[in-house]
């Protein structure tokens, strides 16, 4: 099955608003195994969007729209498929009546522009929305499918996922893809993808490498008739990639950096506890989520002792460092003290870049590992770094001193 995504909305094309529904559409109709060949996105106009559709109809066993659905003038994504189709739109006296009622409800006069939400064409089925006062369309002709839906993503999302999914499980031909992403840390991409040579050309599953901000993900897809089947293909790569990559990969799919960590710590029965400068208080915060118990506190230290200067100053950072990580093991009686901080790092016609410092000591104060980089992107960006820099500090002694 050949489908194609159409969002409706003139926001989109002022760059008011992200097409964040399309790329959760793309996601979803992946995983229905349903190729997805185009996507789109049309402002509010009724000629342009009629002209889209017939585009759209010609070339797609599927097109799925959200947006334009609602009541006003501007809305008009009923009327563009009515158009396309040449059916004449009907008020469903079903329809009707739940409007009003929604409307009763809440004690309001219903605007009569609002009746065209209750409104159908002979080849359309209403999607239900039982959280908003649109209801969608599910068009099936000659073959085709078009699907309507509101734009506002958690009514979009629903009415997928309750009304339109089963649907369309039992139009297509239930290929199931089914990816597994691995999160590597400490290596960049094009020296992952390097690593991974060998197995780029499997066709299935497929496996591809993305930079994203915690760190590179190695992305293996696999295409079958069955989750089940599916699984195995994936399976059968694991190893592999493992091998590959040993403890660079420090979790899959949903796991986190500091959830990993965390885990570690909690399965010694340990705890840490952090003292920032630069990253202000973000390691604590990813810990904080982790896990509660095994995070023992946290204490940001005003950046004011960041000092510019030469690249002697470097060594400032990684004692002010120290100290923070001496100070917050002590004062929250953790078996791990991190300590974070960073100089800036002058460079000649150029943005200044930061040293990031991090240290881990022991309960009694002793180091037992540091990082020194050298970063010169933005410091937003930098940040981020530090932050994984840090958690993954902590994440490597805890391997190397596992039993
Ligand atoms: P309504 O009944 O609220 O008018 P609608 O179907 O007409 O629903 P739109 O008016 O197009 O939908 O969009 C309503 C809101 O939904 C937008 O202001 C925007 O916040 C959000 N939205 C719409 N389309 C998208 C999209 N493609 N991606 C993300 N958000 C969207
Ligand atoms: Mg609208």
């Amino acid at each position: 099955m050949r489908g194609e995504i159409v969002s409706v909305g003139t926001e989109l094309l002022l760059g008011h608003i992200t097409d964040t529904n399309a790329s959760w559409l793309a996601q979803e109709l992946s995983k229905l195994g349903i190729d997805c060949y185009y996507v789109s996105q049309l402002g509010d106009n009724l000629g342009r969007l009629t002209d889209h559709l017939r585009l759209a109809w010609s070339r797609s066993d599927l097109i799925v729209m959200s947006g334009g659905v609602g009541p006003t003038e501007d809305d008009l994504t009923r009327e563009a498929i009515a158009g396309l189709l040449g059916e004449e739109m009907h008020v469903v006296p079903e329809l009707e009546a739940d409007l009003r009622r929604f409307f009763e409800r809440r004690g309001i006069q219903m605007p009569e522009r609002n009746l065209k939400q209750a409104t159908r064409i002979a080849s359309a089925r209403t999607l239900a929305n039982p959280v908003g006062t649109a209801p969608g369309w599910f068009v099936e002709r000659d073959g085709k499918v078009i699907v309507a839906m509101p734009g506002v993503p958690g009514e979009m999302f629903r009415m997928w996922e309750h009304e339109v999914v089963p649907r369309l499980q039992s139009l297509a031909g239930q290929a199931v893809i089914l990816t597994r992403t691995y999160k590597v840390i400490g290596i960049g991409e094009s020296a992952v993808e390097e690593l991974l040579r060998p197995l780029l050309a499997s066709e299935n599953p497929t496996i591809a490498t993305y930079a994203k901000n915690d760190g590179v993900h190695v992305r293996t897809s696999a295409k079958s008739t069955t989750v089940h089947e599916a699984a195995i293909i994936l399976d059968g790569m694991e190893p592999d990639v493992r091998a590959v990559l040993g403890h660079a990969i420090y979790g899959t799919d949903n796991q986190t950096l500091a959830g990993v960590t965390i885990a570690r710590l909690a399965s010694r029965g340990q705890t840490v506890a952090v003292g920032e400068e630069f990253t202000g208080g973000l390691i604590s915060s990813e810990l904080q989520e982790g896990g509660h118990d095994h995070f023992a506190g946290g204490v940001v230290s005003a950046a004011s002792a960041e000092s510019v200067g030469l690249d002697d100053v470097a060594s400032g950072a990684h004692a002010r460092a120290l100290d923070l990580a001496r100070r917050v093991a002590s004062e929250f009686g953790a078996d791990y003290g991190i300590g974070q901080a960073a100089d800036l790092a002058p460079r000649p016609n150029a943005s200044p870049g930061r040293h990031t410092h991090t240290v881990l000591v022991d309960a009694t104060g002793h180091e037992l590992a540091r990082s020194h980089r050298l970063d010169t992107t933005a410091p937003r960006i930098i940040r981020t770094r530090a932050v994984l820099n840090a958690l993954n500090l902590l994440r490597e002694h805890l391997i190397s001193t596992d039993g």
